[in-house]
């Protein structure tokens, strides 16, 4: 039996961390939403007792560090199933950009493998799951948008944001989520007012959301990378409504109503961005399980 699964990519509509906890970890506040970039999976029953993966894309690993291999272990193990599966990635979100791909790729494995193995979890339990592996698979199990607090992993759903085209420019160059948490001083940041960015949302308040977009990590990316700065200045120049980093970069998105201002920074970007991609936003939850 096969099944086809698609893993889309999200945004960072705003990212603030509040604190740094006892634990190790930081406590995030942040609103996030589902745009349709999106890898595709191909999911299999093996009859023995292995997890194959099957991806092409250099910087994604083929063994049991990539992220789509720990879901399907970690349903495989703790439900004590004998059959193994193939995962079959077809990568089409930049990698290590700030736009949760391994992440997404997790979740897409624990909702597919949750019907291939007929395990009847919910949402929530695959959330819950999906926690164990990564910040971000909480979410991505669910998709849509929410607002997600503590590491990433307590997720209240929010209603799709105001439509609009999102375009996205990736740097050629990779960020490490862990550094860029390592090198952020919070004295002195500013802080997102996540709040009003809920309410824009609730409001359906196209001009409300693009001027609540922040994000704390831009300061040390920008910093460490000024090529991503530049970027963003270039995007608002284009003639962006609005503009962020997305995570902790180096991904720059834009935020556009009209289909001629979104051809005009996508042409402008393109003559010297490797990666541009003009998307929608998705805005609704998954619906299974
Ligand atoms: P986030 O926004 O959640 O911080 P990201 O978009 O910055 O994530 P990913 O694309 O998820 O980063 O990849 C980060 C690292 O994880 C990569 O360097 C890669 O080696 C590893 N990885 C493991 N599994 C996957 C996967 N299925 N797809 C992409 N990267 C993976």
């Amino acid at each position: 039996m096969k099944l086809l699964v698609k893993a889309p990519a999200k945004i960072n509509l705003s990212l603030d961390v509040l604190y740094k906890r006892t634990d190790g970890y930081h406590e995030l506040e942040m609103v996030m939403t589902t745009v349709d970039l999106a890898d595709r999976l191909e999911l299999e029953l093996l009859n023995d007792d292995r997890i194959v993966i099957h991806s092409q894309t250099r910087f994604v690993p083929d063994d049991d560090r990539n992220l789509a291999y720990k879901a399907a272990k970690l349903l495989k193990d703790r439900f004590n199933i004998k059959s193994g599966a193939s995962i079959t990635i077809e990568k089409n979100i930049p990698v290590a950009a700030g736009l949760a791909g391994g992440s997404s790729d997790a979740a897409a494995v624990l909702r597919g493998m949750n019907k291939l193995w007929d395990l009847r979890l919910t949402l929530d339990e695959l959330a819950e799951l999906g926690a164990e592996i990564g910040s971000d698979v909480s979410f991505c199990v669910y998709g849509g948008t929410a607002l997600a607090k503590g590491r990433g992993e307590i997720i209240t759903p929010l209603p799709p944001p105001p439509n609009c085209w999102v375009v996205l420019a990736k740097p050629a160059i990779g960020v490490s989520t862990a550094e860029v948490y390592e090198h952020l001083n919070l004295n002195g940041v500013i802080h997102p007012n996540t709040k009003a960015m809920v309410d824009a949302i609730y409001q359906g308040d196209y001009h409300g959301m693009c001027a609540n977009l922040s994000n704390v990590l831009e300061s040390v990316t920008f910093k460490y990378f000024p090529k991503v700065k530049h970027l963003k200045d270039d995007m608002k120049r284009f003639g962006a409504d609005a503009v962020l980093m997305s995570g902790s970069g180096p991904t720059v998105f834009a935020l556009v109503q009209h289909d001629s201002r979104m051809q005009r920074l996508y042409n402008g970007l393109r003559g010297y961005c490797h990666q541009v991609y003009a998307v929608r936003l998705l805005g609704k939850r998954n619906e299974f399980s």
